[in-house]
């Protein structure tokens, strides 16, 4: 039986007011999730583990607002609450988090909050490569069609800044990670996508990927017959999970290169083909899609799918596709010298990104690979690196790693810095050839992150005098 201590205080919307609620984390997330609790009526208290220094701007924000925090730890204060709201950043098997689940908190993420206060109509993406670009496509074609919208989440502003503001005529289009989806109850799109499921962040799910997995597939958890699941009908492990996990109501949408399909997107006699209620739309040749390779090719189905069940027109979203040209940091060309072009693809923080890469250019290749290692399985670009790659420029912590991996497939050169790397990836590349930076790691070990990484890797290049 449950105990006083123990009973689940059942916490919403309608009676938030004058509850004690603690949140997780002080950046973007956490301080959008904590202003609009305040808001609401609610006594807030932020914890955040990291250092007052480095938190100097939020405090000031809190301050300024007269809401409580803390710094440095995740003290036992956190528990005197109703709610515990959890920002992204946060990993879910914390200790405090814990405790808090054993004193019986409600505790749900930012993601969950913020669906509270949304009337508008939800597209969530969720997946393990592609969200910004998928999210951030959508969000063009429906500027382009003069439709309202917001995009955020896990990209630009955090879905709390924003949840209340827009009405039910709007579209809020949101990047959606598997953290954000790990404390969620009632969160509800009109609109899922699900873009493939490959290994990353295993870290934060105590290395089970039937765990990451679970917390993907949370995204259409709650979705009706009135809503749509958009997912990629290509991807072996997608494709089992949503047979496996949607509820037999929810509209099922997939996408293929690889097939027709009876309904959703493909691809046929090199024509991106929208099959919707019976109904055909040719859209465009697939070449004439502005972003480069078969991975950009399924974001641009799913947007392409998520705009048209929005009930855009399809001329709009063939302008939006022909002109779309991506995100920074995704493929994203930086300069021609000689006749060797430089990419960079620092965003590349996973294996499976560099496969796609990889794939994505005809040209040969000189690969900038390594950083900080997440437990990568290298074997599966064997194949693609003996087919595509000249030579490979090993970077950052893993140097080693990579070398002895690949150096039997490929010539595999040591660089001791982002420079050195250009330089060797120049002197070993010829007209024609493609100097491309797709790591296949995390930054953390020479930069703050990947922008960082990216830029530096620009500014190099831009430098370079020919
Ligand atoms: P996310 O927001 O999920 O990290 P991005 O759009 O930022 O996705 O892309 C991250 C990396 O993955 C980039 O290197 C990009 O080239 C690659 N990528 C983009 N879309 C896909 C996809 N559908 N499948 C595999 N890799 C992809």
């Amino acid at each position: 039986m449950l105990t006083e201590k123990t009973q689940k205080k059942i916490i919403s919307k309608n009676n938030i007011a004058g509850k004690n609620v603690s949140v997780l984390g002080m950046a973007r997330s956490g301080l959008a999730a904590a202003k609009l609790l305040k808001k609401a009526g609610a006594n807030i208290f932020v914890s955040d583990n990291g250092s007052i220094q480095n938190l100097n701007n939020a405090i000031i924000e809190l301050e300024s607002s007269g809401i409580k925090y803390e710094t440095g730890e995740h003290t036992k204060r956190i528990l005197d609450a109703d709610l515990l709201v959890v920002s992204p950043g946060i990993p879910s098997n914390l200790n405090i988090i814990r405790e808090a689940e054993e004193n019986g908190l409600t505790i749900i993420s930012e993601l969950e909050l913020g669906s509270w206060y949304c009337r508008a109509q939800i597209v969530a993406v969720t997946g393990t490569n592609g969200k910004t670009t998928t999210t951030t496509l959508i969000g063009k074609i429906l500027e382009h069609a003069g439709k309202p919208f917001k995009v955020g989440g896990n990209i630009g502003t955090a879905f709390c800044e924003f949840a209340q503001d827009i009405d039910e005529n709007s579209i809020a289009v949101l990047e959606v990670s598997s953290f954000q989806l790990d404390f969620i109850h009632s969160f509800h799109p009109k609109i899922s996508i699900l873009l493939n499921i490959t290994p990353d962040h295993l870290d934060r799910y105590d290395h089970n990927m039937d765990r990451y997995i679970a917390a993907k597939c949370r995204i259409f958890e709650n979705q009706t017959t009135d809503d749509y699941l958009i997912y990629n009908d290509d991807d072996e492990e997608t494709k089992e999970q949503v047979r496996r996990f949607a509820s037999l109501h929810v509209k099922i949408i997939p996408f293929s290169v690889r097939k027709e399909l009876e309904v959703g997107a493909f691809v046929k006699n090199n024509e991106l083909i929208l099959r919707i209620n019976n109904k055909e739309s040719n859209l465009l040749k697939i070449e004439r899609i502005g972003i480069r390779g078969t991975h950009n090719l399924y974001n641009a189905m799913a947007a392409a799918l998520a705009a048209k069940l929005s009930g855009i027109e399809d001329k709009i979203i063939k302008e939006t596709l022909i002109s779309f040209q991506g995100v920074e940091h995704r493929l994203e060309f930086v300069r021609e010298i000689n006749g060797i072009k430089f990419i960079n693809d620092s965003k590349a923080t996973n294996v499976d990104s560099v496969w796609y890469a990889i794939q994505a250019f005809n040209e040969p290749l000189i690969l900038i690979l390594g950083g900080r290692d997440k437990g990568n399985d290298y074997k599966k670009l064997d194949e693609c690196v003996t087919r595509h790659v000249k030579t490979i420029i090993a970077i950052g912590e893993s140097a080693q790693k990579v070398y002895d991996h690949f150096h039997e497939i490929k010539p595999v050169i040591m660089a001791n810095s982002m420079e050195d790397a250009v330089k060797k990836g120049m002197l070993n590349a010829s007209a024609g050839d493609i100097v491309l930076l797709s790591p296949a790691c995390a930054s953390f070990d020479w930069f703050k992150n990947y922008e960082h990484r990216g830029i530096v890797f620009k500014e190099i290049v831009m430098s370079i005098k020919n």
